[in-house]
């Protein structure tokens, strides 16, 4: 859940998901629509499919042990390198560093070298002496994340009330680096048409071909061509949606119709049994000042 997310928005989640499953066995008999009803709202569905998944193989394969090694760990649904070093040193104590961004920084600064300028495998492994001095290995994984999170910002970091200052080369120099700026994310737009009923409900389908947010339910989109003939869909608004890294300028349109395409159903713009992505919720919100 931490993928992506704040420790804050997905405490009410986590709360809600172990009350549900006490146990990974319990998970691992799960129904993948029950788990994305549960997480609905927390975005990255493709988590909680890998997250059912890895349960599976871990009461199948493992009895239920979490793997030890960093190749057993990456065989995992949806683990990387970074995820797998975060978990090998939280889940197993081992000595071992999760490279995100807010490390790169840290190490970055503490040489005063530009990060793309760092191989930083070598890097780790040339300072093991001098970093895995701690019996408290797991604390010492999350501390460096919190570290480069909470005083070796990206913008103004702490220096003045860090511990580290006095061997901090970008501290010490009068030449510092330039700390790289976040990449901007390109926009991109698109073209929703929503099929409504007078009974407040929206016809979806799962067959979008989108790239993300496949298999989910979804009214018709795809990406905008210019100038291309709409027909006989009214258009309602522009919002702008992010998804995941991609920053979406949409365009709505609509009609009423009783005729809906085959791979289409009707869904209740107000109360859903089953799973919903916020993506589709936030459409319900904009096309429900129709009625
Ligand atoms: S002294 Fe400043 S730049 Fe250096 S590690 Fe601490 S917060 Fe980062």
């Amino acid at each position: 859940m931490l993928q992506q997310t704040q420790v804050k928005t997905a405490i009410p989640y986590f709360k809600k998901f172990t009350k549900n499953y006490k146990t990974l066995k319990s998970l691992s008999k799960s129904s993948e629509k029950k788990i994305l009803k549960l997480w609905e709202g927390l975005g990255y569905y493709r988590r909680a499919r890998n997250l059912l998944a890895t349960s599976k193989i871990l009461v199948s394969q493992y009895n239920s042990k979490f793997p030890k090694t960093i190749k057993e760990i990456k065989s995992l649904p949806g683990i990387g390198d970074y995820t797998a070093n975060a978990l090998l040193g939280l889940v197993h104590d081992q000595p071992v560093i999760a490279v995100d961004g807010n490390v790169k920084r840290v190490f970055s600064r503490l040489i005063n070298k530009q990060e793309s300028k760092i191989n930083f495998d070598q890097f780790i492994d040339i300072n093991k002496i001098k970093l895995f001095n701690s019996k408290r290995n797991s604390d010492f994984v999350e501390a460096l994340m919190e570290f480069g999170a909470l005083i070796c910002k990206p913008k103004d970091p702490k220096c003045n009330i860090c511990n580290l200052k006095k061997n901090c080369k970008y501290f010490n120099s009068s030449k510092k680096i330039k700390i790289n700026k976040r990449k901007m994310i390109e926009d991109k737009n698109y073209d929703v048409f929503c099929y409504l009923n007078k009974k407040k409900q929206i016809a979806l389908t799962k067959k979008n071909n989108l790239g993300f947010l496949n298999q989910f339910n979804l009214p018709e989109i795809c990406e905008s061509k210019k100038n291309a003939s709409t027909g006989n869909w009214k258009f309602l608004k522009r919002y702008r949606n992010s998804i995941s890294n991609k920053k979406l300028n949409m365009n709505l349109y609509y009609k009423f119709s009783n005729k809906i395409p085959e791979s289409f159903v009707w869904y209740s713009m107000e109360e859903n049994k089953e799973f919903i992505p916020t993506f589709t919720k936030k459409i319900f919100r904009q096309v429900s000042i129709l009625f």
